[in-house]
């Protein structure tokens, strides 16, 4: 084991994205499959009023960064979680082993936000994230190459095959670092 390897036993994952391309679906498969711990940092901020009031006319939380870090620094620490979130480059680089970036089509985006019941402007100013990929772009600029793994996430089957690359990913890691 190389010195600058982090003191886990177990992978700390992270899974990004744009809005509707499939994390929290792929990190509950992932912790099921793996056996990890989710982390919805969306559902935390809120619980854990980790912002700094609500924003009526972006229809959004204003996001506390350094909340949400001071609360997850210690969750972090023993490895073994699967965090959700879709925005990436305020967190530690040190806390992940792995940074999945989901990506999806246009009409899947679309789709899935409309089911959720979004208005039209938050589901377009999603499709243009995805569009630019913005949530791939600010992971490259954040993490290393070598830990960012990009995948297609348009089908169901897509989405087993991630799941199976990530729980293959953890079980790896985990014999190496015994
Ligand atoms: P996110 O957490 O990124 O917003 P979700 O996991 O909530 O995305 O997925 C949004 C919707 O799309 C859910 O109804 C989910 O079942 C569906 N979905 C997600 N990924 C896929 C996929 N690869 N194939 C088919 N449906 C998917
Ligand atoms: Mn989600």
């Amino acid at each position: 084991t190389p010195p600058t390897s982090p003191a886990r036993s177990s992978p700390n994952i992270l899974i990004t994205g744009t809005p509707g391309t499939g994390k929290t679906t792929t990190a509950e498969m992932v912790a099921l499959a793996a056996g990890l711990e989710v982390v919805t940092v969306g559902d935390l901020i809120k619980q854990r009023s980790l912002h700094d009031g609500y924003h009526e006319e972006f229809d959004t939380y204003w996001l506390n960064e350094d909340k949400v870090v001071d609360e997850m620094e210690e969750m972090m620490a023993g490895g073994g979680m699967c965090v959700d979130y879709h925005t990436c480059e305020f967190f530690p680089e040190r806390w992940f082993d792995l940074v999945v970036v989901l990506r999806a089509d246009t009409t899947q985006v679309y789709d899935r936000l409309e089911s959720r019941g979004y208005k039209q402007n938050k589901i377009q100013e999603n499709v243009e994230c995805e569009i630019m990929q913005v949530v791939a772009d600010e992971a490259r600029e954040s993490y290393s190459s070598d830990i960012i793994m990009e995948l297609s996430s348009n089908t169901v089957d897509e989405m087993e095959a991630n799941v199976e690359k990530i729980a293959a990913f953890v079980a790896e890691f985990q014999s190496l670092h015994k």
